[in-house]
Order: C-alpha cells, then sequence, then structure tokens
C-alpha cells in the first residue's frame, strides 16, 4: 500500500487490475494482471485481505518470474455495510437477501482505492475493472485516471444482452417463460425471459444495474476474455454498437504454461493436492475415454439432482471425473457419493472441494466437460480442444449454452429449461437421470455426432493457442491495448 513500486520506472504503464471479489472474476483478471506484467508493465491488482490469501499464488509467481506485480489489499468494512465479518466474496455470502448489502458494500472501497492511487503517477496509470465494480468510475474522475471496464462474460452474451435491451425485449413479453428470438443476430436464437436476464433480480439491485451501466458507457474501452476467431461477428457487431474500442486478450489462462501455474489458479481454498491424485488417475485411463464433472465456484448442487446425475453417468457406462464442492457436502450427500463411487467400480473418481480444472481438462484421457458454462469454464474448455455437455444454472451461463451448442457445434444441452439460483433451497432436480444419460452419450458414445463436435472443438483449441502466441489476434491486442491505454488523454 506504500507509494510508488520501489525501484521501479514511473514512465512505465502502471495498470491498476480491479476484479469483483468472486472466483470467476478474480480468476481471469489475476490472469489479466499476469499477462500485462508479462509485457513489462507494472501491475496492482486490487483485492482485500480475505482474497488475498487466494490471490497469493498468483503474486507469488510474479515474483518468481521476475514480473513488477503487486497485490493491494483494501480493507473492506463488512461490519458497517451490515455484513458479517470477513464476508468479502460472492461465495461467502451466507444468504440471499445479504446480496445488496454485499454489493453496496463494494462502494467502500472507493476511499482506500483513492489513497493508494494519489502516490501513484497519472500519466502512466490506467485502471482495468470489472463491469461489477463501477465505483472505480468515480475514482478514475476524481483522480483525473484513465479507465477501462472488463467483462467476464462471453462477446455473445454481451451483444445478446445489448441486442434484447435496445428492443426492450423483456418488457414485452407476457410472462418470465415465454421464448422470443434475439433480435439482430445473423442467427436465430431463442431465450425467455427467466434464462436470459441477468440474475441478481431482487429488490434495489436495479440501482446497482445502473450504476454498472454508467462505468460501462463512460469507460474509455473495453477489454474481453475471449479471441476473435471465436466470436468474430459478436466482437466486430459488439464494437461497432459500443462505439469505442473492444480488446479480445484471450483466453487469458493461456498465462500459464507450465503445470505448477495452471494447478494454483484461484487457489487458497481446499482441496488441492496441486492436482496430482487425480492427473495419476487420468494417467491410468485411455484417452478422451472420461467425461470431467464440474459446475464452476458458484452453482450448488443439492441430493436429489446429485442422485440423477449419478445414475445418468451409470446408465451412460462412461468413466468420469466429478467436482463436489464442500459446500453441497453432508452426511447424506457423502454416504451416497461412496456407495456410487463404489458401485462404478473404479470407473469414476470424486473429488471433493476446489480442484485444478485446467489441468484436469487438459490431460489426454478428458474427452468431454459437462459445465454450468460459466465464461471462464467454457473458454476454458474451448482452449483445452474438449466438447461439452452444457448445463446452464444462472447469469450468462444459458447464452453461452445456446453459444456453445447452437453455433459453435461443440456440445450438447441436458435441456434444462430453468435457471437455478445458487442459493436457492428449492431440493427438485431440475434434470432426470435419462436427459444425463442422452446427453453424455451423446458427446460420449463415439458416434458420428461426438466425433464431428471432438474435430470442431480441437480445431477451435488451436485457434485459441494461435491467438494467444506472438504474432496472434489476442498476443496483438494486448499489445495495442497497453499502447492505446497509454495515449488515451487523461480523465478531466
Ligand atoms: N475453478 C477451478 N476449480 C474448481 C472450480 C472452479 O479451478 O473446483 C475455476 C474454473 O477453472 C474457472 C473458475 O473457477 O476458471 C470458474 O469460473 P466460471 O466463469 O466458469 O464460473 P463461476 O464460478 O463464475 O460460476
Amino acid at each position: 500500500m506504500d507509494g510508488h513500486f520501489d525501484g521501479q520506472n514511473p514512465a512505465k504503464p502502471h495498470f491498476v487490475v480491479v476484479p469483483l471479489m468472486a472466483q470467476g472474476h478474480m480468476i481471469p483478471m489475476a490472469d489479466l494482471a499476469l499477462l500485462l506484467a508479462g509485457r513489462g508493465a507494472r501491475v496492482s491488482l486490487i483485492t482485500t485481505p480475505v482474497n488475498a490469501v487466494r490471490l497469493r499464488a498468483a503474486a507469488d509467481l510474479a515474483a518468481a518470474s521476475g514480473l513488477t506485480l503487486r497485490l493491494v489489499e483494501l480493507p473492506l468494512p463488512c461490519a458497517a455495510a451490515g455484513l458479517p465479518d470477513g464476508c468479502e466474496n460472492v461465495d461467502l455470502v451466507p444468504k440471499q437477501d445479504l446480496f445488496l448489502p454485499f454489493f453496496r458494500s463494494l462502494n467502500l472501497l472507493a476511499d482506500p482505492l483513492k489513497s493508494y492511487l494519489r502516490a501513484q503517477p497519472p500519466a502512466s496509470t490506467c485502471i482495468i475493472s470489472d463491469q461489477c465494480m463501477p465505483w472505480t468510475m468515480e475514482v478514475a474522475g476524481e483522480l483525473g485516471i484513465r479507465r477501462l471496464v472488463f467483462h467476464g462474460p462471453s462477446c455473445f452474451f454481451l451483444l445478446c444482452t445489448l441486442n434484447l435491451t435496445k428492443h426492450n425485449l423483456y418488457d414485452k413479453v407476457a410472462d418470465d417463460l415465454e421464448s422470443f428470438f434475439v433480435p439482430e443476430l445473423p442467427q436465430s436464437i431463442e431465450v425467455s425471459k427467466m434464462t436470459a436476464q441477468r440474475f441478481c433480480d431482487w429488490p434495489g439491485m436495479n440501482d446497482v444495474f445502473r450504476h454498472m451501466q454508467e462505468a460501462e458507457e463512460s469507460a474509455d474501452g473495453v477489454v474481453l476474455n475471449t479471441f476473435y476467431e471465436l466470436e468474430q461477428w459478436c466482437v466486430d457487431e459488439f464494437r461497432r454498437k459500443v462505439g469505442k474500442e473492444v480488446w479480445p486478450v484471450g483466453p487469458v489462462s493461456l498465462f500459464h504454461k507450465d503445470a505448477g501455474g495452471k494447478a494454483v489458479r484461484g487457489n487458497g481454498i481446499s482441496g488441492v493436492d496441486g492436482g496430482a491424485g487425480v492427473l495419476k488417475w487420468l494417467e491410468g485411463r485411455e484417452k478422451e475415454s472420461v467425461l470431467f464433472v464440474s459446475f464452476g465456484s458458484l452453482a450448488r448442487t443439492r441430493i436429489k439432482q446429485l442422485v440423477e446425475i449419478g445414475r445418468g453417468l451409470e446408465a451412460a457406462g462412461t468413466c468420469f471425473v466429478w467436482a463436489v464442492k464442500e459446500a453441497e457436502q453432508s452426511e447424506e450427500v457423502d454416504t451416497w457419493l461412496s456407495e456410487f463411487e463404489e458401485r462404478s467400480g473404479g470407473r469414476g473418481l470424486i473429488i471433493k472441494g476446489w480442484v485444478p480444472q485446467v489441468l484436469i481438462l487438459a490431460a489426454p484421457a478428458v474427452g468431454g466437460f459437462m459445465t454450468h458454462c460459466g465464461w471462464n469454464s467454457t473458454l476454458e474448455a474451448v482452449t483445452a480442444g474438449v466438447p461439452m455437455v452444457t448445463w446452464p444454472h444462472f447469469a450468462d451461463q444459458f447464452l453461452n449454452s445456446k453459444l456453445v451448442v447452437e453455433v459453435l457445434g461443440i456440445g450438447v444441452g441436458v435441456g434444462v429449461k430453468l435457471p437455478s439460483f445458487y442459493q436457492a433451497t428449492e431440493e427438485a432436480a431440475v434434470v432426470g437421470r435419462d436427459e444425463v444419460e442422452r446427453a453424455v452419450v451423446s458427446v460420449m458414445g463415439g458416434g458420428e455426432e461426438g466425433e464431428e463436435m471432438r474435430r470442431r472443438a480441437k480445431e477451435l483449441g488451436k485457434k485459441a493457442r494461435m491467438a494467444m502466441e506472438k504474432g496472434g489476434s489476442s498476443y496483438e491486442n494486448l499489445t495495442q491495448l497497453i499502447d492505446d491505454a497509454m495515449a488515451l488523454p487523461l480523465a478531466q
């Protein structure tokens, strides 16, 4: 938190990276911070004490590679915001009615960030803040610092949202389940308000969303975790519609070249043995024979749904690695899972707690990914060239699933019709075992459909890697971003 970076040239670009405190936001923005530092920029990665534990690995990695990345811990006065002590991450919010206080509490980071930034030369500084951190707009404005916005979701989702909002379609439907087509797309994409509208749709959040929109509209440019070749027409159209510079610089997970870096992404939670156990298990499996089942960092699966997944996997007869979160565990769940694992006779492995996802996806034995379609997970599967069984839960996930299944042709949906908010208390299963079996067999069963998806997925994986290499689209976009950001006029 002290002054300039010691011994560093203040004329060098200085990026201040401000992620929302949620794994799906911190992980890609930490990767972005590492990529920027890898290009010689000085980077301040802004976080809070509880989250610093999870980001420590990224800072250590930077230090070991001689990169100038500083982890900056700002205090978040939880009690003053009506939150329990230490409630500094979306995955630590204990109940739904504390989300609004959580989002409001983020504004309290503005003053400490201003104090930190006052010691930095504005001429070489640029904030890159998460779209969910709109309070950075006032900070940048007051200090005369440039600001870019980072979007976590796919460009496809962003474009669909823009088009839906422009045509006011959400206000025109009779009910939340009525289906309609997203306007101004080259392809027919059918959605409902229930599945396509942003989540967190409860009283009081509208003001938070309005603030986010204002901050986005007034930002100097937009940074995306995607690559041009994946979402070409979306990027072109999105850029045209927002009327400002858009830099697709992903997949940012490809910053990590070796297993060590991949293993520690988002680390600091629990359950990690560096991936050694699961990787060893995977080594003994046939090429592309294993389905990896994981629903990101937030979505929670309850016992009835776990049973349907298990029965579906059993009926499909596929090998699997299944990640079950700590928050999903209970005596009943543990008993059922142990019996199930035993019954599967070595065909499957259940891992409890945080898993090293990008390492698992990169294992040659993994041939499919049952995913909730969080954008990071989706892009990580694309990068690994692995086809998907899509099971969206909420937020951008339904549209990401449409992109995977209907636009890119690298996945099969399990057929989920309704969102399930991750803290919902309903116990019912939303997808039955037969639907799980059908989708898993299509992707893993070796039929023509599965083979074609696999071929397309591998091709995209190759393009993803090329995009991040020197001369590739994302590599060059990052160069351009650094140059353009430094050439922007200072905020007034
Ligand atoms: N992730 C992981 N291990 C886990 C769960 C998640 O490494 O056990 C990572 C995953 O690789 C991805 C991120 O957490 O980078 C989750 O982001 P995503 O956008 O897919 O979903 P969210 O968690 O935001 O719903």
